[in-house]
């Protein structure tokens, strides 16, 4: 069976075939002929995820699923969240978002934080959604030279290491990601897919 990952990232597009099983043929964007960007219009995770699997059913008509993620910080209402990839501007500089979330914890005790990740997937006709949410905190140094975004400044929940000092290995089991995509799995796995 054919099904699109709605991304241009050739990261996630590796990451994911290597979880499905080999009669799963994982899609990118690029596979299935859409260059261009689709757009995040959405304010909320949720909206984005379903409007970029809407997107490939509606116009390639493949099985098709998509994710996003952010960083929700608990006193901050949940900011920076859907906007996390560009908080401090559309130039998307990783530096600049860091900096902003330090200057608005400023004076705040409380910097408790969670990754959050939303799949959006239409799969045999049918819509599906799954979500992955790892609890942590915010640190006031960048910690770790591994991963990307803010995985420097993030400490999980029960461990005394920054997201960028655990490294793929650790992350891939405990992340947001990992556990939507683990959830996504299982509904694939009953579909009997
Ligand atoms: P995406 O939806 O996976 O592209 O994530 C959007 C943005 O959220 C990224 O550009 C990062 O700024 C942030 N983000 C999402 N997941 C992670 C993560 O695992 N580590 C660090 N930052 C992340």
């Amino acid at each position: 069976m054919k099904l699109v990952f709605a991304t241009h990232n050739t990261h996630k597009i590796d990451e994911v075939r290597k979880l499905l099983p080999p009669h799963i043929q994982v899609l990118s964007l690029f596979d299935i002929g859409c260059d261009e960007e689709i757009p995040e219009t959405g304010v909320t995770l949720e909206e984005n995820a379903k409007i970029k699997s809407d997107y490939v059913i509606k116009t390639y008509g493949y099985n098709c699923f998509a994710d996003d993620s952010g960083l929700e910080i608990d006193v901050l209402n949940g900011e920076p969240g859907v906007y996390s990839a560009r908080y401090a501007g559309d130039q998307k500089d990783n530096e600049a978002n860091i900096n902003k979330v330090w200057n608005k914890l400023e004076g705040e005790t409380n910097s408790k934080a969670q990754f959050r990740t939303v799949i959006s997937a239409h799969i045999n006709g049918r819509e599906w959604k799954t979500e992955g949410v790892v609890r942590g905190e915010i640190v006031f140094e960048k910690r770790g030279l591994k991963g990307f975004g803010y995985d420097p400044i993030f400490i999980p929940e029960g461990y005394v290491s920054t997201f960028a000092e655990l490294g793929e290995d650790i992350k891939n089991k405990i992340s947001h990601r990992a556990i939507a995509t683990e959830k996504f799995l299982k509904i694939l796995s009953s579909l009997k897919i």
